[in-house]
């Protein structure tokens, strides 16, 4: 699943080619936005800006319109010259934005819909999302609050959840928590406020750096078996929590707290 930083580059690529131009063209296969598109004619809608809230993509158009956008596994926005090849079979196609200098493509997006800045406030799908982890103010001190709440959670998994703290995925709660070095089993009642507030500070550092930046190599994530970039002992990976996500570690740098379960 794309995380917060995938979704932040992409909104700003958008941002980039369409912030300021017309809409010529607005096209869609799920039924609902076709239907929304005959009622509110996106046509001749200025393009006014594209920002990201989490996992959550935003196009806002003039006439106090949003389009809300969920990549899930497999979405993906393109921009493409009008005209160009684009990269992925035309059955992948779920929305067409165009301009008379680019098109936006978005190919595989399982959740979109069409609404108005306040509805989508009221909508709990973003209503309720935690403090961004890549927005410019975030607010670390709240998102360690909410972290610190879920007592008996593992704190991989807290870091997880999208009302603690929006935008982290599964690649870099691995890579956070190795940076902070604290063990991915430990329960979050377990942790001091400063070990929390080490593994928000990570998460956030390597996430904008992945966002701004380049990308860097992983530390943990997808490395099992290799050696630790810090100690050399082999990476661990195990599948955790409901819904078996993949979690990477070091057991040197991060030590098994008292409260993790012992049977593999
Ligand atoms: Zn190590």
């Amino acid at each position: 699943m794309p995380e917060g930083d995938t979704i932040f580059r992409a909104a700003r690529t958008l941002d980039r080619a369409l912030a300021g131009r017309t809409v010529t063209r607005f096209d869609s296969v799920f039924s609902k936005l076709a239907r929304a598109n005959d009622d509110v004619r996106m046509a001749g809608r200025t393009i006014e800006r594209v920002d990201a809230r989490g996992k959550h993509l935003l196009i806002w158009f003039s006439g106090d319109l949003v389009l809300r956008t969920h990549m899930r596994m497999h979405g993906s926005w393109h921009i493409y010259r009008p005209g160009e090849r684009w990269q992925r079979p035309r059955a992948d196609m779920r929305i067409v934005i165009g301009t008379a200098e680019y098109e936006a493509v978005a190919f595989s997006v399982p959740v979109a819909e069409l609404t108005t800045a306040r509805d989508l406030e009221r909508d709990s799908a973003v209503r309720d999302l935690g403090p961004d982890i890549l927005a410019d103010g975030f607010d670390a001190a709240d998102a360690v609050s909410r972290i610190q709440a879920m007592t008996e959670a593992e704190i991989a998994e807290a870091l997880l959840d999208q009302q603690a703290v929006a935008g982290i995925g599964n690649i870099f709660k691995s890579e956070s928590l190795f940076v902070a070095r604290v063990d991915p089993f430990a329960r979050v009642g377990t942790l001091s406020r400063e070990d929390l507030s080490r593994v928000v500070d990570a998460a956030r550092r390597l996430m904008r750096a992945s966002a701004l930046e380049r990308p860097a190599a992983f530390s943990v994530y997808g490395r099992g078996g290799r050696p630790c970039r810090r100690c050399g002992t082999p990476i661990s990976r195990r599948k955790q929590g409901e819904n078996a996500r993949v979690t990477y570690w070091c057991e040197r740098c991060q030590p098994a707290s008292p409260t993790r379960p012992t049977k593999r």
